[in-house]
């Protein structure tokens, strides 16, 4: 039976900048993915807010890869768009309060991001003002690194450079079971016709996103991690229609609050207006005439819970007129729909080996900042995988 030296299933963003990793470091790399096409990253890796997080909100004790890997993975992740002059915009962004019992949670929040290394200033209501006059706010917190990215490029860019080293990608190829042997694991893929074929590898690198669990337990049935799928709804306006609407390019966020969902209570760092990318005359990109307003978030009708009404719009009004009062729901208008990987029972990432099979990398519930921190943990799963 033909051996390769190592396989990975998905090839979102997680697993194509395993792809570049592995195969930069002239390891044989083939990718599995059941989707039709690579670049589409027709899963999370597409359908996401396209925020580049400084990593301010992961508390280091209770969510040490978050906080560890996306500060270091916004740093590479510049380095990387600008290295490959793709669309990308450093445009900051504000978390604001809009009442003065808010104001705690953001010093709080302060002192978690120099915990965390990331560059963060309390501002006035004027200096907030100053910088976005049609956002209202009694003080905010000020995140010079946050910007905003083509997701869609970033994983082209992965693919074709894991591509170039001579990674190979099998798309409408489903990762059906596994058999763990002496002389590697033997793999079962399902092509698009649902002919099956067999082969051995030496490691298995699990990046199915919102499959991951479904993969662990095909290696170790064993396994109990369960992936709780979270729908994040999304809508959009056009800042350039009336003149309430004019935000000029950050990221606006509210302060951070507790929400519950059937799986448990959990903190979002809230509905957030985010602006979009237009590539200017000069060539540098800026922000384009679109702002989204998102993500609504409840529990998913399934794993790719992509169809079906969106919330009203009133509901996305609802949860940003506080700190944007120029925005009427009519302003409103369908954007997007997508599913997080969320890993019920945890809240953070789990990157780890398998028990029952140390040649198997699992990256598991990688939900928000994942698309930010991909190249460190890229770097972090290949350190673990070389010991
Ligand atoms: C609404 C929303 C907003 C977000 N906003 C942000 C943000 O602003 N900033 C940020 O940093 N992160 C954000 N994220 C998180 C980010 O998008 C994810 O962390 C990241 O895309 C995860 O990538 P992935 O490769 O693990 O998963 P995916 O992109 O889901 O890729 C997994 C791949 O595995 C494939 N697969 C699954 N099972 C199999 C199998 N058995 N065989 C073969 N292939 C298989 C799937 O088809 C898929 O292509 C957001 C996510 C969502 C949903």
């Amino acid at each position: 039976m033909e051996k390769v030296a190592v396989t990975i299933v998905g090839a979102g963003v997680i697993g194509c900048a395993m792809a570049r990793e592995l195969s930069a470091a002239g390891h044989q790399v083939f990718v599995l993915e059941k989707n039709p096409g690579v670049t589409q990253g027709e899963n999370q890796s597409s359908r996401n807010s396209g925020v580049i997080h400084a990593g301010l909100y992961y508390d280091p004790e209770t969510r040490p890869l978050k906080a560890s890997l996306c500060a270091r993975g916004a740093a590479m992740l510049y380095d990387f768009l600008e290295k490959y002059d793709l669309p990308h915009l450093r445009c900051g962004k504000m978390v604001v309060a809009t009442d003065g019992a808010q104001l705690p949670v953001l010093q709080m929040y302060q002192d978690r991001a120099e915990a965390n290394g990331v560059k963060t200033r309390l501002i006035t209501r004027e200096e907030a003002s100053n910088l976005e006059p049609m956002v209202h706010s009694t003080g905010a917190l000020l995140v010079p690194d946050s910007g905003i990215i083509d997701p869609t490029a970033y994983l082209h860019q992965l693919y074709a450079l894991a591509s170039g080293h001579g990674a190979e990608f099998l798309t409408s190829t489903t990762l059906a079971g596994a058999t763990l042997r002496d002389d590697g694991i033997e793999l079962t893929v399902r092509y698009r016709d649902g002919a099956e074929d067999n082969f051995l590898t030496g490691w298995l690198v699990n990046c199915a996103g919102l499959y991951a669990d479904q993969v662990a337990r095909m290696i170790n049935p064993e396994s109990t991690y369960h992936i709780d799928p979270m729908r994040g709804e999304a809508a959009r306006f056009y800042r350039t229609k009336r003149p309430e609407l004019w935000v000029r390019s950050m990221n606006v966020y509210p302060t951070p609050y507790q929400v519950v969902l059937p799986g448990g209570a959990y903190w979002t760092v809230g509905v957030h207006l985010t602006p979009t990318l237009e590539q200017m005359p000069n060539g540098k990109w800026g922000p384009g005439p679109v702002v989204t307003v998102g993500p609504l978030n409840f529990g998913a009708n399934g794993r790719e819970d992509y169809a079906g009404q969106m919330r009203p719009m009133e509901d996305f009004h609802r949860e940003v007129v506080s700190y944007f009062p120029g925005l009427r729901p009519e302003d409103l208008e369908p954007h997007q729909v997508g599913v997080q990987a969320r890993l019920a029972g945890h809240q953070d990432w789990v990157v780890t080996t398998d028990p029952a099979c140390p040649r198997c990398l699992h990256f598991l519930g990688i939900d928000s900042p994942g698309l930010t921190s991909s190249l460190a943990l890229a770097q972090y799963g290949r350190e673990l995988m070389e010991g």
